[in-house]
């Protein structure tokens, strides 16, 4: 799917390291004069109309708001009770960043639909490659043996990859759930606390993003003198959008992991659907993320 038509000046898939994108932003927060306190850990948290009280390990915050940015086992979100509902699948994804010889392209990811289901091949800096493939009842973590496994039964036949090194890999089971509201008096929610669903289609992080640039604009609003019922709208507006990307990864899931029997005609109905110009940019446009925007 190529990226170059898209509407953005960013026209490419970039793939990075989670833990670059979280130095861009750290970077960003200082220079705008905020600092990231570590370690916190937040304890317990109270709440009334007026605010909030947050406990740490060693201080206790009086808050107006507090925004739960704390993923998938948010604390906040359990303090207040707010209910993440969905489920976890039966799938689990094996994970892993090597080092190997390869004769894959490194401009963009590849993706094997694989009989024994599918195995996803992603460059990273570095000369690393990202394998992410779904299996069952997985090691907690997998060594070069068993991705060698994987990558003989699902990856290129021709000339097959070999693996020299595994720099860090990992098991994970996948969840789809939703907050049932993105707001609770003076807590507001955003990113996995908010929702979780399949990695696949990679949207999880760009949609928390989203979610924070959206609530830090409505914030600023509301400091400004804008009614409380802005962050009302925050909510309203963000949970849709976090439902409607969950489907898309899920239906992106399902078509990866559709039974034997279907594969050969899910095959045959990707290849022709893929060569199609409309059909390729509305694909690009909805993995950017870029249909989302206003
Ligand atoms: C295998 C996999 C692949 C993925 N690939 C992609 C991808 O390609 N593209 C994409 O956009 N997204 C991807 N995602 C999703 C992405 O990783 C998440 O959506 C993103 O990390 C969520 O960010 P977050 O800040 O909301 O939560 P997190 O990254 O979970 O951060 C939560 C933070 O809160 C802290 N915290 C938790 N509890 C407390 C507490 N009590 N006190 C203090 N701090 C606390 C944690 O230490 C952590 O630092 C992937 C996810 C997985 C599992």
């Amino acid at each position: 799917m190529p990226f170059d038509g898209l509407p953005s000046r960013h026209r490419y898939a970039l793939t990075v390291s989670q833990s670059v994108t979280e130095q861009v932003l750290a970077e960003q927060l200082a220079e705008v004069g905020g600092e990231v306190l570590r370690p916190y850990r937040l304890t317990g948290l109270d709440h009334d109309a007026a605010g909030a009280v947050a406990r740490f390990d060693a201080a206790t915050v009086r808050t107006r708001w507090v925004i739960a940015a704390d993923g998938i086992h948010s604390t906040v979100r359990t303090a207040v009770g707010i209910p993440f509902t969905g489920q976890a699948d039966a799938e689990s994804f094996v994970l892993a960043d090597v080092l190997m010889d390869s004769t894959l392209p490194r401009e963009g990811a590849s993706i094997f639909l694989a009989r024994g289901g599918p195995l996803v091949w992603v460059p990273l800096p570095d000369e690393q490659v990202r394998l992410v493939a779904t299996v069952t009842d997985p090691p907690a973590e997998p060594d070069a043996a068993y991705l060698q496994r994987i990558l003989d039964q699902r990856g290129p036949a021709a000339r097959p990859d070999r693996v020299h090194e595994v720099l860090w890999s990992s098991r994970f089971r996948q969840h789809r759930r939703i907050a049932e509201t993105f707001r609770a008096g003076p807590i507001l929610l955003a990113g996995d606390a908010g929702h979780v669903h399949s990695p696949a289609g990679g949207q999880g992080m760009n949609l928390g993003i989203c979610d924070a640039v959206d609530l830090g604009e409505t914030l600023a609003e509301v400091l400004a003198g804008g009614p409380d019922s802005l962050l009302d709208e925050y909510a309203a507006r963000r949970r849709p959008l976090a439902d409607e990307v969950a489907g898309f990864a899920d239906r992106l899931t399902r078509l990866a992991v559709v039974p034997p029997p279907a594969r050969p005609a899910r095959d045959a109905l990707l290849r022709l659907v893929s060569t199609l110009p409309p059909v390729r940019r509305r694909v690009a446009l909805r993995l950017s993320g870029l249909h989302q925007r206003a």
